[in-house]
């Protein structure tokens, strides 16, 4: 078997026409749906994220603003920001790049994002509505793996799901949201005994874990559905997932490609929470 695409990029390409059309809509009843992205140092990495956002923003015909900081910005000034952009009518959706110097307490500045305006779906408030089916924002990373299942006709009801990873950002929500759609779920992490005898018994693989090839092609079953979040660098320098992808996509019945897969997925669903930020503040 050859696994086929699932192809982030088109599915993108779609969700963002469709965002597109709806911000023209709002428009049109005098409301633009706008998102601040804050960054604080130089990360490189973070810098590359922000200004793919900010553009994806402005392709879509979002407002986007992006504030950037020295990295010796106080915890208090940052919080003053927040608290100013939580106050103004022009932005709904506000998103601090993580992660943040080591002086900044994320977590306290991620609390200080009003809940209406938590675009990523980091805070608790957020958390907590996902974990209890109420409306929210889903953190966009997850989120956007539920539109690529959702992209090929997946039903999750009844299948056995195993997530690998367990971050508050990706590996928990991920759970949460397959239970949500009635699979059955299994999180796996570094303490996991015996990963392959868990993913052997997947229907549906989601790969949250930062590392090269933590799931080769003999600790998938034949037909399963494999999701790569990971971002990785192989020995050339090249972007490469968790999934050894040649290998598995002789076993799999569809995959995610990395680069092309998951991470287009990510900004897309950033920009579906934003105009939805916009949407109910209008009350549309
Ligand atoms: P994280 O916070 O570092 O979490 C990694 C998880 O993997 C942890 O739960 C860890 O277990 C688990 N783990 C580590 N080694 C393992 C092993 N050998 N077997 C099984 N589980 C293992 O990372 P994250 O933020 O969730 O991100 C995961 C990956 O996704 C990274 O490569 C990140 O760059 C990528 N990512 C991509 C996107 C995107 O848009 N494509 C977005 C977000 C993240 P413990 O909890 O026990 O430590």
């Amino acid at each position: 078997m050859t696994a086929q695409l699932i192809d982030g990029n088109a599915l993108s390409r779609q969700l963002r026409s469709n965002v597109a059309e709806r911000a023209l809509a709002l428009k049109a009843k005098g409301v633009t749906p706008g998102l601040a992205v804050v960054l604080v140092g130089d990360n490189p990495a973070s810098q590359v994220y922000v200004r793919n956002k900010v553009k994806a923003c402005h392709d879509a015909g979002l407002h986007s603003v992006l504030e950037q900081y020295p990295a010796d910005l106080g915890e208090a000034e940052l919080l003053a920001r927040v608290e100013a952009l939580n106050n103004d009518p022009a932005i709904h959706g506000i998103l601090v790049q993580l992660p943040l110097p080591k002086h900044i307490d994320a977590q306290k500045v991620i609390e200080a994002i009003s809940p209406a305006k938590d675009v990523d779906g980091f805070h608790i408030a957020s958390a907590g509505a996902l974990m209890t089916g109420m409306p929210g924002f889903w953190p966009c990373t997850p989120y956007g793996c539920m539109k690529m299942l959702e992209s090929i006709g997946y039903d999750l009801a009844g299948r056995h799901a195993v997530v690998i990873g367990r971050s508050n950002i990706v590996g928990k929500p991920m759970a949460l949201m397959l239970l949500a759609k009635d699979a059955t779920v299994t999180v796996c992490h570094s303490r996991t005994k015996d990963l392959k005898a868990q993913t052997l018994q997947a229907d549906v693989i989601v790969a949250a874990v930062g590392k090269r090839d933590v799931l080769t092609a003999d600790m998938v079953k034949p037909g399963a559905v494999v999701l790569d979040v990971g971002m990785n660098r192989n020995d050339e320098g090249k972007l490469c997932g968790d999934v050894d992808f040649d290998g598995v996509k002789a076993v799999a019945s569809h995959i995610t490609p990395v680069p092309g897969g998951v991470g287009p997925m990510t900004i897309t669903m950033l920009l579906v929470n934003t105009l939805e930020a916009a949407e109910r503040a209008a009350g549309a």
